[in-house]
Formats: structure tokens, sequence, C-alpha cells
């Protein structure tokens, strides 16, 4: 068993924050830490307390953090003063990524997608592709689905299903459908027949859309994975309607749930993939979309940003490309231990009857409510190991380790979840017995 040393000295004085960071600050509420170093699977904040991370950036570090080969990667392009600026000129930086994906990624699946930079967000990558899809099909909507998570720009807010985010907005947000997800309506209704139903029907007032937008598995959204099944008839019913497939792989992608992406092996191709997240291996801000040649119909400068190529992101993610992804071993050891993962998760799922979710190494437990899960995850917090939910009411305990993470370690830090779930439980018992 690892333990996790708690912080020993005194809690910094948050009062700085609490002055001058705006109130939208988030994921450091439920970790109310400051955080100096991190290496592989671990973080270490200021005061000596070191944190087992399940969250890994949210899936921005599937490498780990600092991994040596990135790191020394990056270290010598700043050693030697490459650019580092973001324009979307032509660096050797950038050529070396081009000819690792190129070589590594593409080829080996029969991919001929053209590469674009956009701004370094995701939802940078998403604005991209929906407005492409637009453009190239002189159609307004796109087709996105329940509980789809897909940024936060007003376009791909558009496509996100959550309240609350989309509350944000302030303006109408228009000009998307969001149909029944894969399962939406439970096991016994098809939700691809139903979409299919309603684009052939000239009189169900669903429009001929631009694309269809999807994730594989809907990382915010509660981890909920849509069958290889559903996903070819999505795809299929793209091309029968005209409609551009666009598949988010923004979370899902870059190793998460095995393959390089999300979708391999599922008989079907995207016309426009978007990336972000782990594309960069260390935690840079780096986004791409994928496009298929025939659809890139961009005049030059058409969609422009001022950081269209994060040279340090193509370095760390050339070396992350060029390390874990020459061969199949990387994605066998993710599969393996995905497996792991997915029977310490149904132990616990069933030891209280809660449901899992997910697939690859993005998985979950869904424990019924999201005042559970919030007690679960401080008391996970508290015993060293960072882990955050998903899902529409946040109850649904996600685990997003690092891919390289040890098994022993990812043992003992699954270890942790499970007695605090149980202890959770018990306190829950023990005040509905009052
Ligand atoms: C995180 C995420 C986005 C948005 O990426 P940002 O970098 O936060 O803009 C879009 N789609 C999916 C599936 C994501 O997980």
């Amino acid at each position: 068993m690892i333990m996790t040393p708690q912080p020993s000295g005194s809690l910094p004085d948050r009062t700085l924050y609490e002055r001058r960071e705006s109130e939208v600050r988030s994921y450091a509420r439920s970790m109310p830490r400051q955080f100096g170093r991190a290496e592989g699977v671990w973080m270490h904040d200021d005061q000596g307390g070191r944190y087992l991370d399940f969250l890994s950036g949210c899936s921005t570090l599937n490498y780990g953090h600092n991994h040596p080969v990135l790191k020394r990667a990056l270290l010598d392009y700043i050693g030697a003063d490459g650019i580092a600026h973001g324009l979307d000129l032509h660096t050797g930086a950038k050529r070396e990524f081009l000819a690792a994906f190129e070589e590594l990624i593409l080829k080996p699946r029969g991919l001929d997608h053209r590469l674009m930079f956009t701004g370094p967000t995701g939802t940078n990558a998403v604005e991209a592709a929906i407005k492409l899809a637009r453009k190239v099909t002189g159609r307004e909507m796109v087709i996105a689905f329940t509980n789809g998570f897909h940024g936060m720009t007003l376009g791909a807010l558009a496509c996100t299903g959550n309240a609350a985010k989309r509350g944000g907005a302030g303006v109408p947000l228009t000009h998307v459908s969001h149909e029944p997800y894969d399962g939406y309506y439970g096991p016994d209704v098809d939700t691809a027949d139903l979409l299919e139903q309603r684009l052939a029907d000239p009189s169900s007032g669903l429009d001929a859309p631009a694309a269809i937008l999807v994730e594989t598995v809907q990382g915010e959204g509660g981890l909920n994975a849509a069958s290889p099944e559903w996903l070819r008839r999505i795809a299929g019913i793209a091309k029968a309607h005209g409609a551009l497939l666009i598949v988010d792989d923004i979370q899902a992608g870059c190793g998460r749930t095995g393959g390089f992406f999300s979708f391999e092996d599922m008989g079907f191709t995207p016309d426009i993939v978007t990336l972000a997240k782990s594309l960069s291996g260390m935690g840079l801000p780096f986004a791409l979309t994928l496009l298929r040649p025939e659809f890139d119909r961009w005049s030059p400068g058409e969609h422009n940003g001022t950081f269209r190529g994060n040279n340090h992101a193509f370095v760390t993610a050339t070396a992350a490309l060029r390390h874990f992804w020459s061969g199949g071993d990387f994605r066998r050891d993710v599969e393996r231990r995905g497996t792991l993962l997915e029977a310490r998760l149904a132990r616990i799922a069933a030891e209280h009857g809660f449901e899992t979710r997910g697939r690859g190494m993005m998985r979950g437990v869904n424990v019924g409510s999201g005042e559970l899960a919030a007690t679960v995850t401080a008391a996970c917090f508290d015993a060293g190991l960072i882990i955050e939910t998903s899902g529409a009411h946040d109850e649904v305990i996600k685990v997003l380790a690092p891919l390289v993470i040890d098994d022993a370690v990812f043992g003992a830090g699954l270890d942790i979840l499970e007695t605090r779930i149980r202890e959770a439980m018990a306190a829950d018992y023990a005040v509905a017995a009052e």
C-alpha cells in the first residue's frame, strides 16, 4: 500500500486568491491547496503534501506529469533558442510534428486527413469544425447529443448540453438540435433509429444538418460510452443525409480509450476529428482539427488566430508520438490497464448497487447523486487522491489516471476510492437509520 503523506505545514493563505481571482475559478475550490511540483502520477502542494493524480489535468496528462522524455525535448528546444511564439509560420518544430503525425498516426490508420492548427484550446478546434461543416454544406443546423460537452465559446457551447454552462452565454444558443445519445432512453430504445426516422421525415421539423457532432465517450456528460454499432449507424446517417461526421476526440482521444483515436477499428471514418487535451502530452495548450482533404475549403486566413502553432507543444507532442506511438505496446498496455480498472470499478459498483460507465482508461462509477459523489471525492482528496466527477448531476466519480500509471500505485489509488465510497455509504445508512 502506498501512503500519500498529508500536508505537514499550515495551509496557504487564500485571501489573495479570494480578493483578486474571479469567482469563476472552479477546480481550485474542490482542491484548496497551492500546488508546486509534479512528476509522473504525483502532484505536490507547497506544504509537503503529495497527491496521487486521478484527474491528470482533466486528461491533458495522459503520459503523466513532466515525462522525462518530453521534458528533455522541450528543455533542449528552449535551450537552443527555438521559436517560441505561435503564429502559423513554418518551423522545424512544426515540420517534425507533421512528419511524426503523418508517419505514426495517419498513415498506419489509412487516414488522408489534413491538419488544421486552430487556437490552442479544444473549443477552438470545435468552432473550426462546425464552421467548416456549415461552409462546406451551406447548411446551418448541427446535430449534437444530450449530455454532450464541446466547449465554452458560443458555437461550441451551443452544441453543449449542460444547462448551467449554457446559461452563461447571455445570448440565444441556436442552430443546434440536441438528439438523444446512445442509451438515453434506456437499453430498449435505439436512438439511432429515432434520428434516422426524424431526418427521413420531411415533416419532422428537423432541418437537414451540416454536421453530426459526437463524442464516442461523453467525458463531461457522465462517461456514457456509445456502442460501436450505434456510432456506425450515426456515421451512416450523416453520410446518407449529406452531413459531415465530426468526432470530438478531445478527451477520449490520445490513447485515453486505448487507440490514438477513440473510434479506431469501429469501421467508420469521421470527416472531421477534433483533438486537444493530451495532444501536447505535457499539458501545454495545443488543439487540432483534422479534416478530409475534399472538405478543406478554407481560404487563407479565413479562420485565423494568433496562437495557431504552439511550437513548444509541437516539440513535446512529437516526442510523445515517437516515444509512445511508434509500436503497439502502449496501446496494449492501456487496454490491459483499462480492463483492470473495469474489474475494480465493477466490484465497487456491485457492493453498493451502483453502475459503472465508460471505456478504456476513461471509466467511472455512477453513485446516483452529486452530493454523495462530492462527499467521496472530498474524502479522497483528504486521503491524498485527486479525483473528480462528471455527469448531468456530477453523480459519476470519474477515474482519469495517467495512462502510464504503475499497476501497484493504480491499485492503491483505487483502494482509497473503494474505502471512501464504503465509508460514505456507511455514514449515509447511519443517518438514514436515525
Ligand atoms: C474539454 C473538452 C472540450 C473543450 O476543450 P477546452 O480546451 O476546454 O476548450 C471540448 N470537447 C470535449 C469532448 C472536451 O472534453
